[in-house]
């Protein structure tokens, strides 16, 4: 009999220095895993699919945690919990996007645990590759999921290369509308990035769906005033009401001036493999007064270029008109 619920041995290394957490990861190189809440994590050891060697928890690393005022906007931790994003009141009064969208993540248990920097980084949800199987993700040579068999309501739109898995996460559209700025560590020196260069697709590299390196710390994500306060959005749908991952989402920042949108950034997760951002929705609603037509013109185009898979196709509208409510929430 396969046990399934007890986790394989590993090292587990506590440290309370951010430069002792890179030494590690230098020390034990592709064996090494780096642990936040635990919420992915903990699933990948119990399947015993992940068998990391040397588990390095972030938990203790004081510089990791909080949300900070900072002369170009904020700075948050990336070990901070969506509680507690979720209840800040900086967050709420400047940047209530993310707030609304960490409102929406899991359950309160998750989100009390579950950190953004994990929220950022965590894995593909795609079935076949959870189980087990050796697919591209999983660094074998077949998807399961794009086959006619394949049972793929939940996977990609667009840009899909090999792997039809999505970016599941409900954080990461509100991070690209806001302009987020992630700063990743390692032992060499930081480099702080935006978010498309930190979420990649498949075309980059399939087995994973963030730029991380495994000597890599996701150290804080900065967001800029340039968005703060602006008119924000963020709406999510999902088979339930709680407890499960976006079969669409968007999140939108709009800046109306003078009776017009000045500028906008709209964004959907859940259908890429990376938080698709909408540039063509927001130059056609660029200039213009918001309006109901305005914001269908924005739903039908948002879904240009959309490949479906077999048993997806209902996400075609279901993305349109997420991206219609969106834009229509700035006529109010
Ligand atoms: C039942 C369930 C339902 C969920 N529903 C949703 C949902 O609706 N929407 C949604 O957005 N999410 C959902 N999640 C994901 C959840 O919100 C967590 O954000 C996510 O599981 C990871 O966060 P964590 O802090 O627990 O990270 P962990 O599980 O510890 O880590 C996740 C991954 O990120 C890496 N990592 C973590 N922190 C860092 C860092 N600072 N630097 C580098 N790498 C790092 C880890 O190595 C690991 O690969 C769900 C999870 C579960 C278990
Ligand atoms: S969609 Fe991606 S993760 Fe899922 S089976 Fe295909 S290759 Fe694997």
């Amino acid at each position: 009999m396969i046990v399934k619920d007890a986790i394989p041995n590993f090292d587990l290394f506590q440290p309370t220095q951010l430069k002792d957490a890179l030494a590690l990861l230098d020390r034990h190189g592709k064996d090494a895993w780096k642990l936040a809440g635990g919420n992915d994590s903990l699933t990948w050891f119990k399947e015993r699919i992940k068998r990391p060697k040397a588990v390095v928890d972030l938990e203790g690393i004081a510089e990791l945690k909080g949300i900070r005022e900072t002369p170009d906007g904020i700075e948050i931790g990336a070990l901070t919990t969506l509680t507690e994003i979720e209840r800040s009141p900086i967050i709420q009064g400047k940047y209530r996007v993310l707030a609304d969208a960490a409102r929406r993540v899991a359950s309160p248990q998750i989100r009390n645990t579950g950190t953004i920097g994990g929220n950022a980084s965590q894995d593909a949800r795609c079935w076949y590759y959870r189980y087990g199987l050796p697919c591209y993700r999983a660094g074998g040579n077949t998807c399961y999921a794009d086959t006619p068999e394949g049972v793929n309501r939940e996977h990609a739109l667009f840009d899909s290369d090999r792997c039809v898995a999505v970016s599941p996460s409900d954080m990461a559209p509100a991070l690209v509308v806001l302009d987020a700025k992630l700063v990743v560590r390692s032992s060499k020196g930081e480099r702080v990035i935006g978010t498309d260069e930190f979420f990649i697709g498949p075309k980059i590299d399939i087995t994973h769906l963030t730029s991380l390196k495994p000597n890599e710390i996701l150290t804080a994500i900065r967001l800029p005033k340039e968005w703060a306060g602006a008119h924000f959005y963020f709406e999510k749908v999902a088979d339930r009401q709680t407890w499960d991952f976006p079969l669409v989402n968007v999140a939108a920042a709009i800046v109306v001036a003078n009776g017009v949108v000045e500028r906008s950034r709209i964004a959907c997760g859940a259908v890429s493999a990376v938080p698709r951002r909408l540039t063509a929705v927001e130059e056609i609603i660029k200039g213009k007064a918001p309006s109901a037509d305005l914001a269908s013109l924005a739903g039908q185009s948002s879904t240009r270029g959309a490949r479906p898979l077999n048993y997806n196709r209902f996400k075609i509208p279901l993305m349109a008109n997420l991206v219609m409510r969106a834009v229509r929430d700035a006529t109010a």
